[in-house]
């Protein structure tokens, strides 16, 4: 494997870990640098060694790829790609596939790394990775989208497959996207392969929940911490940035719950309704238009402003590093519960601990996701399938245990919930690796 990745990727390996978190970031901080202080932070907690640290911080296996597509015009373009697979220590790497322009090596890194402590932390025998094309699905038609899809998948066919790399949905994919690899991967290995995705088609052997899954993670998280703050509920308000596939349906079950949705934002903007926002309306809204903006159900916000509600619980559900130290101290929210992968700088966090603000991690509050991508791969392996209240009644079960864990972990040492998270993740992966030993 080792010489067919040589032979037709440009693969790069990465530099040494930057070991001491920075200090200030509203200019410097990539999500890279992020991911790489937060497990300097819980390598220095668990007073690991260098040798270990260098390994964790460093992907195991990186692959860059040429991506040509034929426009549906006729004429071609060239577009980038990536898969990064962190560590598979635990079990096969599993991580989502990100369509989006400005995805590169190193953003694809750090989601990679982030994949491993919450595939650990969640106790799911994978390791992490991520992939991903820089490229905006908004500008191509469904057949060019097809078209980059099976190129991509042919081009990093050699390192993925379900006992390899499982892919699932991420930014700018959806299950049309996984049932167009898992074809291109079948139609390689002439026969079917469902393994091979999570996040498909319920009809071609997809998870019931799965669609909703991440969302349902953190709404049970959002509730428990709200509790855990002090809050009720039913008597609480929040924000929610992003409506896509994590934010649209977080937003519903939170109001479902009784919380209420005030502010919700995509990348056009942002409405808002003191009252509380009418979310199944707002989703009609935003399928019809492609976005939350013009909303006549609410007043526009500016998208900035979103971050900075006066609510009792702001759920970023959009993108990486959109708290920082420029922001964190305008932050009005008691709790935040992260849906995205990585909104929050080290530096932010530290500025929200200092205030008092409650901050719920990735790794922890958006497993739901990860969580019944396993039941999916679980229920494809035994050829049986669980319906859809005992997939959610098993996801509720891993993520409130998870949460419990955390927070026992957390208040034992008095630490962050991230830095508990992360220490315990870490913690797990290194055990993996001290038992497997270094080979040669
Ligand atoms: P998506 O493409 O379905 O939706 C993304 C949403 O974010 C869109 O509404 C988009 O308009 C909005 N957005 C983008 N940039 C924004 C900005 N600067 N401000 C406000 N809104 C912005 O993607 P998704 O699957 O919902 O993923 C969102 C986040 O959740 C990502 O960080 C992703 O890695 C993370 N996540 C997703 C899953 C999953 O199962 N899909 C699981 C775990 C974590």
């Amino acid at each position: 494997m080792t010489d067919l990745l040589t032979a037709t990727t440009a693969s790069t390996v990465s530099d040494a870990p930057n070991a001491s978190p920075a200090t200030s970031d509203a200019h410097i901080a990539t999500p890279l640098t992020d991911a790489r202080a937060q497990l300097a932070e819980a390598i220095s907690l668990l007073g690991y060694g260098d040798g270990l640290h260098r390994m964790l911080a460093t992907p195991r296996r990186e692959l860059t790829v040429a991506v040509p597509l034929r426009m549906d015009d006729g004429s071609q373009r060239l577009y980038t790609g990536y898969r990064v697979q962190h560590n598979f220590s635990r079990g096969p790497a599993k991580g989502g596939l990100r369509y989006a322009p400005n995805v590169d090596l190193d953003e694809v890194r750090a989601l990679a790394m982030w994949m491993t402590w919450k595939c650990a932390l969640l106790d799911v025998p994978y390791g992490g990775a991520k992939g991903g094309i820089a490229i905006d699905p908004r500008e191509h038609s469904t057949a060019e989208l097809e078209r980059v899809t099976r190129r991509y998948t042919s081009e990093i066919l050699p390192i993925i497959g379900p006992e390899r790399d499982i892919p699932a949905p991420d930014i700018g994919t959806d299950e049309q996207t996984m049932a167009w690899i898992m074809d291109t991967y079948s139609v390689n290995s002439g026969y079917t392969v469902p393994g091979i995705v999570t996040g498909k088609p319920i009809s071609l052997g997809g998870s019931q929940g799965r669609a909703s899954a991440t969302s349902r993670g953190v709404t049970h998280i959002a509730l428990a911490a709200l509790r855990h703050a002090g809050l009720d509920p039913a008597r609480s308000t929040a924000a929610v940035q992003g409506f896509g596939k994590v934010g649209a349906d977080a937003a519903r079950f939170l109001a479902e719950a009784g919380v209420r949705v005030t502010a919700v934002s995509d990348q056009y903007g942002a409405v808002h309704r003191s009252g509380g926002l009418d979310i199944e309306a707002l989703a009609d809204h935003a399928r019809a238009t492609g976005s939350v903006v013009g909303f006549a159900g609410g007043e526009a916000l500016d998208g900035a402003a979103l971050l900075m509600q006066d609510v009792d619980l702001l759920v970023p559900a959009a993108v990486e590093g959109v708290l920082h130290d420029g922001n964190a101290g305008d932050v009005l929210a008691r709790v935040i519960v992260e849906g995205a992968n990585g909104p929050t700088t080290p530096a932010a966090d530290r500025i929200l601990r200092e205030r008092g603000v409650l901050v719920v991690p990735d790794i922890l509050a958006n497993a739901g996701g990860v969580i019944v991508s396993y039941f999916e791969w679980v229920q494809a392996n035994q050829a049986y399938w669980w319906r859809a209240d005992e997939v959610e009644s098993r996801l509720e079960e891993r993520m409130l245990s998870a949460w419990q864990h955390v927070l026992g972990y957390a208040e034992a040492r008095d630490l962050s919930l991230r830095t508990a998270a992360t220490a315990l993740a870490v913690e797990r992966v290194a055990e993996a690796h001290r038992l497997r030993g270094l080979y040669p």
